[in-house]
């Protein structure tokens, strides 16, 4: 292939990317948008691995790589649960990372491409590849602490070393020295060290800058990861001169900044204090559900499915509130039976839709979506939230930080100003959960004391099974 030919396929990808990410931002159209990413990434393949840059010595390598790596991410795709999706996604973007690192080295090392390069291009060919390095071993040191701490390997407390932010600016001022040294290398064996040197305090720096973030901060810090891994690509572009892997990376990169920016809004968190980290320690006060003597302030109220089948059945309006435990207990689909049975009574029933519900960014419009609910009654909090006094019936399912009214009522919470499901304020509320186990933040839960919260203890799939058939007696 010409490289003409390769620059008109890469400019279709591109157009194909652009068209994706618009379409993701919709349920609707997001299968849509999912279909041109793929059209959009086979044609950047098949452009590249059949394009001029490519010898033919090189591609039994890339078939090869092809085959291994396509094995593993089919097989990954296929046993993955959907509770397990933040984790894999953390995975895939460590891989970003490692990949930029390595492309980084071994750009340095490849005389064939030192040879092109002199004077002051040779200067930002070194710039490129020293940025390149960094960007790679935080996103990827990073992504695999994030990994560890969604799929609960490593602790969610946040670590927080003494001085720890004179450490990171240390680790700054040494990076920058080091970049000094690097471009001022004589030879390539004198560049390694500070290369060396920069790479292991990039590293450090990554796993320190995510284990100093607390849980009820990861959504922020996995769309953080995503940016930073679109900027990772953006460099191995830059490393490796491909223009749609710097295309495709400032998209990624900037659209995950987006993204960080409003899940920050939506917890009404400053991005700054998010990364400084810390959050979520659990030094606060304990919300009032508890007294100082560490007991419950109040009791709470059980109820079995015939009682939660009874106050929906006498509802004219519910508004459903699905967590993390919906996604866990797979309930999805009975949620959609229940939802049907009681629109088909003509009772009002939405949904109400935090944007940190679940492990990761629209986890619950993609089970919701899954199990065929209609869109037009999928509210966003700030849609529906205003609605809840006018509600007979708010059923949680799973969720419990999100519905968490200490964040409103005490500002030494842990969670104080995180925008949160008002469900107290409907006429009766259902918490749907197993144990009084507290959520990701690990905090307590009021809400669970209320006069008007009622509790119905037990797997919300089991549960809802059980509703659906005393709606149905
Ligand atoms: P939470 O983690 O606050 O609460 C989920 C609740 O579900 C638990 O209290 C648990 O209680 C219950 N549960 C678990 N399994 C089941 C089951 N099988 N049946 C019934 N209930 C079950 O989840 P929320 O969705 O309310 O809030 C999300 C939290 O996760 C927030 O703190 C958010 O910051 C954080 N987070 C979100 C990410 C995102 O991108 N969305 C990423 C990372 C973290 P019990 O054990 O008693 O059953």
């Amino acid at each position: 292939m010409s490289q003409s030919l390769a620059s008109v396929a890469y400019i279709g990808a591109t157009i194909l990317f652009i068209l994706s990410l618009g379409g993701l931002s919709n349920p609707e159209s997001s299968r849509r948008g999912n279909l041109y990413g793929m059209i959009g990434m086979t044609i950047a393949v098949l452009a590249t691995v059949l394009g001029p840059r490519v010898t033919a010595a090189g591609i039994p390598w890339i078939i090869g790589a092809m085959l291994a790596g396509g094995g593993v991410g089919l097989y990954a795709a296929r046993t993955v649960q959907m509770t397990q999706m933040p984790e894999l996604v953390a995975l895939m973007h460590s891989l970003v990372g490692l990949a930029a690192m390595l492309v980084g080295f071994a750009t340095y090392i490849d005389p064939a491409v030192s040879s092109q390069y002199t004077g002051a291009a040779k200067a930002i060919h070194e710039m490129e590849i020293y940025a390149g390095i960094l960007i790679g071993a935080v996103t990827f040191s990073g992504s695999v602490i994030a990994f560890g701490k969604l799929s609960g390997k490593i602790g969610g407390k946040p670590l927080l070393l003494p001085a720890r932010h004179w450490l990171n600016l240390a680790g700054l001022l040494i990076v920058i020295y080091f970049g000094r040294e690097f471009l001022r290398a004589e030879s390539m064996s004198d560049g390694m060290k500070p290369l060396i040197v920069m790479t292991v305090i990039a590293l450090l720096f990554g796993i320190h800058m995510v284990m100093a973030i607390g849980g009820a901060d990861m959504p922020v810090v996995v769309s953080m990861l995503n940016s930073y891994s679109g900027w990772a690509a953006a460099a191995t572009g830059f490393m490796l001169s491909n223009d749609l892997l710097i295309v495709v990376g400032a998209l990624v990169g900037s659209s995950g900044a987006i993204l960080s920016y409003i899940m920050c809004n939506a917890m009404n968190r400053n991005f700054i204090s998010v990364i400084a980290g810390g959050f979520g320690t659990g030094g606060g006060t304990a919300a009032a559900a508890h007294s100082s003597d560490g007991q419950p302030a109040g009791e709470v109220v059980p109820v079995n499915a015939l009682e939660t089948a009874e106050l929906l059945r006498d509802a004219k309006s519910v508004i459903i509130v699905p967590g993390y435990g919906m996604a866990v207990a797979q309930a999805q689909h009975t949620v959609n039976d229940i939802t049907r049975h009681l629109r088909g009574k003509g009772v009002n029933v939405r949904f109400g839709i935090h944007p940190v519900a679940g492990r990761m960014p629209g986890h619950m419009n993609v089970l919701l979506a899954e199990a065929k609910v209609p869109y037009d009654i999928v509210m966003e909090m700030d849609e529906i939230n205003e609605d809840f006094p006018d509600t007979d019936v708010a059923m949680v399912i799973g969720a419990n930080d999100i519905v968490n009214p200490a964040a409103q009522e005490d500002p030494a919470s842990p969670i104080a100003g995180m925008p949160v499901l008002e469900v107290w304020k409907a006429k009766t509320s259902i918490v749907m959960k197993r144990s009084m186990a507290s959520g990701y933040a690990g905090v307590d839960n009021p809400l669970f004391y209320k006069d008007n919260n009622r509790m119905l203890f037990g797997d919300a799939k089991k549960m809802l099974d059980e509703v659906l058939a005393a709606l149905k007696a």
